[in-house]
């Protein structure tokens, strides 16, 4: 019988938390209200499950829906993966989950919940981003689309003017959070990445993963600087920097002002294999609720002014947006591909 009402739900799998959205047929958002809980990685894969389904069922009730009036869920996951649906060993989630088929399991979890088969697909997350910041953008103006999203890592994403992602054929393409950046031009040494590489990834100049690096290299140059003394785990160190961003202290910007610039070279780099028109930048620093618009606009005319340094094509073809979903992102997206499904 064909659903009344039928939707579309999300789920992203970040490496610290999941979250849950939803479209309805015609590719609306449901909420654009943030639910996340912990995504417990190292609690293992029932736990794991266990944790997204409770996120699906708060999800529809509060949106006033059941698992009846669902027609297909999508998983944005983080890879590589062994095979679709089967996690690889990768950088942002515990190692012990490689091997580990997420996809059958989610789907058993889903026809428990529903009690009925309901499609479910999967794809990287950071590919899933941008099919919902692309859905808005073009509606206005044509052209495809690349963006960049740094979180715990750096999440990217290339969209054709169709709309349609490039997935690739082992659904790994545009993964430029990997290969590597122009470290001597940025002033830094080659840091060590979170996926093993030693050549200096993009990633770990432009996200959370590379802070403690970041951060290590630039204290010695503020010795007056109050996280030399502080009483604080390193990690809660890297976590206060953008709080101290926003209230203009000098280590804080050198530190986003030199990540702008590397982020400005992998946009550079990726307009150079893609030639999109649009550049989107993701990720909680160009967060409404987390920075200033003084932060974001330094942040964005960083990047634009390091991508026009060293761009083939003119500056002036490329249009720069900030995200507009947020951290929503990736569950919108993933919610997308499963209603292209
Ligand atoms: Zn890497």
């Amino acid at each position: 019988m064909p659903l009344l009402r039928p939707v579309y739900l999300g789920i992203d799998c970040g490496a610290t938390t999941s979250k849950v959205g939803g479209i309805d047929a015609t590719g609306d958002i449901l909420s654009k209200t943030l639910r996340q809980r912990p995504t417990l990685g190292d609690a293992g894969p029932e736990a794991i499950i266990k944790g997204w389904l409770s996120g699906a069922d708060d999800f529809l009730r509060d949106e006033g829906l059941t698992w009846d009036d669902v027609a297909g869920v999508g998983l944005a996951i983080p890879g590589p993966y062994r095979d679709y649906g089967v996690l690889g060993s990768q950088p942002n989630l515990s190692k012990a989950l490689d091997g580990w088929h997420f996809l059958d399991d989610l789907h058993r979890g889903v026809k428990q919940a529903a009690r009925r088969d309901i499609p479910v697909v999967t794809a990287n997350d950071g590919q899933l981003a941008g099919i919902g910041e692309a859905r808005a953008i073009q509606a206005h103006a044509p052209g495809s689309i690349l963006m960049l999203a740094p979180g715990s890592g750096l999440g990217c994403s290339y969209v054709h003017a169709d709309g349609s992602i490039l997935m690739g054929d082992n659904q790994a393409a545009a993964i430029l959070c990997h290969m590597p950046a122009p470290y001597a031009k940025l002033g830094l040494p080659a840091f060590h990445c979170g996926c093993g590489r030693d050549w200096g990834c993009f990633e770990a100049y432009t996200s959370i993963s590379g802070l403690p690096q970041m951060l290590a290299h630039f204290l010695p140059q503020f010795p007056a600087h109050p996280l030399n003394s502080a009483d604080l785990s390193a990690k809660d160190k890297v976590l206060s920097l953008r709080a101290l961003a926003q209230q203009e202290d000098p280590l804080a910007l050198a530190i986003f002002d030199l990540q702008a610039k590397a982020m400005g070279y992998a946009v550079a780099a990726g307009c150079m294999a893609y030639d999109p028109t649009h550049i989107v930048i993701g990720g909680g620093l160009i967060d409404p609720g987390a920075t200033t618009p003084a932060f974001r606009q330094r942040y964005m005319s960083g990047i634009e002014k390091a991508t026009a340094e060293v761009a083939w094509v003119e500056i002036k073809k490329l249009s720069f947006h900030e995200a507009s979903l947020g951290e929503l992102s990736q569950a919108i997206g993933a919610a997308l591909y499963a209603a292209s499904h």
